[in-house]
């Protein structure tokens, strides 16, 4: 399986107010019974439904082409020329178009530039609709969220494909995110997905994204309090997060006017010091602290702190997305439409294959999860009932 173990549950993660770190005996205890938690978990509860039923998935065989007659689709043609005639139709299940950068260029609102999903979400499903004549939707939206790079090979680092969701690292207090002007441009605790939105600020004069590069800037006391990037509170932070003795020196080392982070800095300390955050209302919503401190939790401390113990540290943060949300779109029961509006026999696509029910919303923990679950139900529900074929 894709990844590797996380044996922990949601509760003992961060984003379910744990530590995200294990002790080495519950590691060893649960790596022993071959526990696994998150995701993978998820999933082996799937594909045990699977063998359970007699069902085998066939690994290392990409779907290539749908086949049809007659309007209705058949069958599905792979990458190595092998075939299959299906009796009741196909269901798409191919997840998003975010590994391919011309779909991405072409239909996305922002900048996209690290996407978090596997490599091999290239959009096969979509392009496999769009021969069968698909009607498409929700095409310029994602589940939009903000990561960290290590810079080098994606195959030698340690956090997955690559790059590192921040949560957690900026929902903290003592830490901000700053743009190219060294300055603030939104609420860095707010929900993930809305967050996409500050991202794609552009500005006409300059003709740029305003937001896009940004970094996350944080103090030492961060650092001793909380750790973060993969380390433990205390630990020392990975060489590819830069550090400066002063916060000017930081803003020089960043070719930011170092004077504007000066300042910056020393508005947020002021806001802090009075107890809200007057310019993003970082804080207001309770959201916002929910992956903050939580031993100030519901208090807007647990996402406010100062920013004020040297040294100060910065990584470069990107406009990344866990998926892309557009694809054919359907029915309620997952069936595909075609340009006209009417179903394509024989079809049905789920979870971040189809155009997403959700549209640019997200709707809080599971918000992606749940309702590919949803809808994966109700289209393999449909399909087992459609009329089978000789
Ligand atoms: C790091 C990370 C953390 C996340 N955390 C959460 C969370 O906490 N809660 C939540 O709700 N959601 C979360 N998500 C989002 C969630 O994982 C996805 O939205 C969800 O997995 C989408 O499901 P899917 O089955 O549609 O697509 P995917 O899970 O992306 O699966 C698509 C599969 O199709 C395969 N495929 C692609 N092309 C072909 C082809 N031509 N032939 C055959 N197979 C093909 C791919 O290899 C892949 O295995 C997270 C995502 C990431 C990346």
């Amino acid at each position: 399986m894709f990844g590797s173990p996380r044996r922990m549950y949601v509760s003992e993660s961060p984003i379910g107010g744990g530590t995200g770190f294990l002790t080495d005996e519950q590691e060893r205890a649960r790596t022993g019974s071959n526990l696994e938690g998150l995701g993978r978990a998820m999933l082996g509860a799937l594909l045990r439904g699977l063998l359970d039923r007699g069902v085998e998935p066939v690994l290392g065989n990409a779907a290539a082409e749908l086949i049809t007659e007659g309007g209705a689709v058949t069958g599905v043609r792979f990458a190595n020329g092998d075939a299959v005639r299906t009796r009741r139709g196909v269901i798409l299940a191919t997840g998003g178009f975010e590994r391919d950068p011309e779909l991405t260029t072409a239909f996305l609102r922002g900048p996209m530039s690290h996407p978090a999903g596997v490599p091999s979400n290239t959009g096969d499903g979509l392009r496999m609709a769009m021969r069968v004549g698909a009607k498409l939707g929700v095409m310029r939206e994602a589940w939009w969220v903000p990561v960290v790079a290590e810079p080098g090979d994606p195959a030698r680092q340690y956090a997955l494909n690559g790059v590192q969701l921040v949560q957690r690292e900026r929902s903290l207090p003592r830490t901000i995110m700053v743009n190219i002007r060294g300055q603030r441009f939104t609420n860095e605790a707010a929900n993930y997905n809305a967050l996409g939105g500050a991202f794609h600020a552009f500005d006409p004069t300059r003709f740029r994204h305003v937001n896009q590069p940004c970094w996350i800037v944080f103090d030492q006391h961060f650092v001793d309090l909380y750790g973060g990037y993969g380390v433990a509170a205390g630990g020392e932070m990975p060489d590819w997060i830069l550090r400066a003795d002063s916060v000017r020196e930081l803003g020089a080392r960043l070719d930011l006017p170092p004077e504007e982070l000066d300042a910056t800095l020393a508005r947020w300390n002021t806001l802090v010091d009075q107890g809200h955050d007057d310019d993003f209302r970082r804080g207001d919503s309770a959201f916002d602290g929910w992956c903050g401190d939580r031993t100030h939790y519901p208090d807007r401390r647990s996402t406010l702190g100062r920013i004020d113990r040297a040294p100060f540290y910065a990584a470069p943060v990107y406009s990344s997305t866990l998926g892309t949300k557009g694809g054919p779109q359907t029915t309620v029961d997952c069936e595909v439409l075609d340009v006209d509006g009417s179903v394509i026999p024989g079809l049905w696509a789920v979870g971040n294959a189809m155009a997403a029910p959700t549209g640019m919303v997200y709707g809080g923990a599971g918000g992606t999860l749940g309702p590919a679950l949803v809808f994966g139900f109700r289209g393999g529900r449909s399909a087992a009932a459609a009329p089978a074929r000789e």
